[in-house]
């Protein structure tokens, strides 16, 4: 089964609308023409509007980084599906651990979002990963486990094609510890077997799982390289063109 790698940035509060721009034409001009390797950038939502327009002149894709489960109506500071998709953006990130953690997302109310994103053909990023504790604890895959099956609870079968999971540790996040490659793997093995359980052995096996947690031009390739590492989501090094487009680059010269 082959599948197509994805590199996607996570923005998260950072870039007006203006530094957006301008980082998008540096990505544009560095790997925003190749289509060996989906790239994918998450603005926030301010940079949306800006963002739509630049990436049509390229092979970028639109991503934000949340969305509310509902369609329309009394959800004051809520953006809804249909409004992302009338900027062209094409994934969403959901459940990522800062929303869980500061933001109390819990596997349920992702499930909702994850549920609206793909009625409304949106992408799902969505995203998994034990803390330093459940880790410690050994209770990593128990944990990521649970989050997979609550989190895909009724996802249509129809819409297999469309799922991305990104596996993130909580403390590979940002603090420069990044999980082994061997790591990874054995997280990434648990997580497609629980898919293929689920949605059977080829839809199963055409899911994307991205790694997510201080991925970097330099510790990129290694974790790119694992059979079930399907690309990455990537926080910090998304923020200059020169480190996003280096860890796209690790994947085209492998
Ligand atoms: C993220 O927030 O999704 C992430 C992976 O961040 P970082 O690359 O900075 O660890």
């Amino acid at each position: 089964m082959s599948r197509k790698y994805l590199i996607a940035g996570n923005w998260k509060m950072n870039k007006t609308a203006s530094e957006a721009a301008d980082l998008i034409r540096e990505i544009h001009a560095a790997v925003g023409s190749q289509t060996t390797v989906q790239v994918c950038v998450c603005p926030p939502f301010t940079s949306l509007a800006a963002a739509s327009e630049l990436v049509e002149q390229s092979e970028i894709i639109l991503g934000a980084q949340d969305m509310s489960p509902h369609a329309s109506g009394a959800y004051t500071g809520e953006i809804s599906a249909e409004m992302l998709r009338d900027l062209y953006v094409g994934f969403v990130i959901l459940g990522h651990s800062e929303r869980r953690q500061y933001y109390g997302e819990t596997n349920q109310s992702v499930n909702a979002k994850v549920l609206a994103a793909v009625q409304n053909n949106l992408k799902p990023i969505y995203c998994i990963g034990e803390t330093l504790e459940e880790r410690e604890a050994g209770q990593t895959l128990e944990v990521v486990r649970s989050q997979v099956r609550e989190g895909l609870e009724n996802f249509p079968a129809a819409s297999v094609e469309n799922l991305v999971l990104a596996y993130e540790p909580v403390w590979a996040i940002g603090t420069g510890k990044t999980a082994t490659d061997e790591m990874a793997q054995e997280v990434h093995a648990d997580i497609r077997k629980v898919l293929v359980e689920l949605f059977g052995e080829g839809p199963g096996a055409s899911v994307r799982i991205l790694y997510g947690g201080s991925m970097k031009p330099e510790n990129a390739a290694g974790l790119l390289a694992q059979p079930d590492v399907d690309g990455g989501l990537i926080g910090g090094a998304s923020l200059t063109s020169r480190a996003f487009s280096g860890i796209v680059e690790a994947v085209l010269e492998a």
